[in-house]
């Protein structure tokens, strides 16, 4: 079948692919689940429902399992996502440290989440991951298939190559981390910017649970801020792939320096180190740690410190929440989302942010429905980034071929 990346022409097989895509995405949601229950609520007959999940069985992507009760009739068995032994990596790149853990083909995580300190060096850090990645699969004997190894990065990364083009936050610019992160491993490797990932992993987690949810923009915060939008159900990369690029629109002409060399992008005003700087009135400082602060002392100690009384880091995290609703405002103006979800370690400190956060986006929104725009924290024990690494390995394979 010819495919597009734009469009793609309706033929005999189009409508069988679909129906397979949602049969798979269907068993996802609602797993343990049986024959009769995907015919109804498909609204199609139980005999084309059994051609496409015989045909998901033979490929191995489902199976069948455990005989379940029926108050008549022949006892329905019911259908999993063969998840059973095989696993796909997950690795989160951030300036600081570097996350990995396995995940199952749903994406759910299936160990620990394990962690090191990122190398700048590329040639330093790809054999650093590789012996992490090794010990993780070793570690799980159960598993012996893994489908492949899906990488965030705090960057903006060309789709059709896969290079990171540009991430400021660890000063690489045109970076292959695909080629030498495969011959290491031993994996397909899929990397993309971790906004985006974020995006796309909520998008697809909530699709079943809460209706469709095509429009939905996500904010992470952490050394720096990552923005993933997704339009109708599309993840937007614009031409050169910097499209949602939200950390670095101007706040102020003269605000602190950015990572990414310019002076007051949004990021620079809400990252945790900005944060950090701000409490310890320093500068903001890029590649090493906010001086006063130590390497040891996170936006977690200020965020306990806050909750503690400490009154400089209460007013720290209120100039951050004022900022991040400046911004939010910005996003929700430009893109009018259904929701917007926020990730990274602010969260935790969710109660203390949220009201000021709030005002700041209600101030500026244009109008008063907008203002109410659903802003969701995703807390940091979700992992959402690293989810959303997962994701990149297994949400293709719920697509419909051709198209994902
Ligand atoms: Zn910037």
């Amino acid at each position: 079948m010819r495919t597009s990346p734009h469009f793609r022409v309706a033929t005999r097989g189009t409508s069988r692919e679909i129906n397979r895509s949602i049969v798979l995405n269907l068993v996802r949601a609602h797993q343990p689940i049986s024959r009769a229950d995907l015919a109804r609520m498909m609204n199609i007959r139980r005999g084309a429902i059994s051609r496409i999940v015989n045909d998901l069985i033979s490929d191995g992507v489902i199976f069948e399992g455990a005989t379940g009760q029926a108050v008549r009739g022949r006892k329905p068995t019911f259908l999993y996502i063969d998840s059973r032994r095989r696993a796909v990596v997950a690795a989160d790149i951030r300036a600081s440290e570097t996350f990995m853990m396995l995940a199952d083909l749903r994406g759910n995580p299936t160990t620990g989440v394990v962690r090191m300190p990122t190398a700048r060096d590329p040639r330093e850090l790809v054999p650093a991951m590789a012996e992490q990645i090794k010990r993780l699969l070793v570690e799980n004997r159960e598993i012996d298939a893994c489908d492949g190894l899906g990488v965030v990065v705090p960057g903006m990364v060309e789709h059709s190559t896969m290079r990171v083009l540009h991430a400021p936050t660890l000063g690489w610019r045109d970076v292959d981390l695909r080629e030498p992160l495969a011959a290491a491993t031993g994996l397909p490797v899929q990397i993309e910017n971790s906004g985006r990932a974020c995006a796309l992993a909520q998008a697809w987690a909530v699709r079943e649970a809460a209706g469709t949810l095509r429009d939905v923009v996500f904010v992470s915060v952490s050394d720096g801020v990552g923005v993933g939008v997704m339009i109708h159900g599309e993840l937007l990369r614009g031409r050169n792939n910097v499209a949602g690029e939200f950390g670095h629109i101007p706040i102020s002409l003269d605000g602190p320096r950015c990572s990414c060399g310019a002076n007051g992008c949004w990021e620079a005003y809400i990252s945790n180190r900005a944060t950090l700087a701000r409490y310890f009135g320093q500068p903001l400082t890029h590649g090493a740690p906010v001086s006063g602060a130590g390497p040891q002392f996170t936006i977690d100690d200020l965020i306990a410190r806050a909750r503690g009384r400490d009154t400089q880091a209460a007013a720290a995290l209120e100039s951050t929440a004022r900022y991040l609703g400046i911004g939010l405002a910005a996003v929700i103006n430009t893109f009018d989302p259904a929701c917007v979800y926020i990730g990274g370690e602010i969260t935790r400190a969710w109660d203390l942010i949220e009201p000021t956060a709030r005002m700041a986006l209600a101030e500026r929104a244009l109008t008063a429905a907008a203002a109410a725009t659903d802003v969701r924290p995703v807390g940091a024990t979700e992992y959402p980034r690293l989810r959303g690494a997962a994701a990149l390995v297994v949400a293709p394979a719920y697509a419909v071929r051709g198209v994902a």
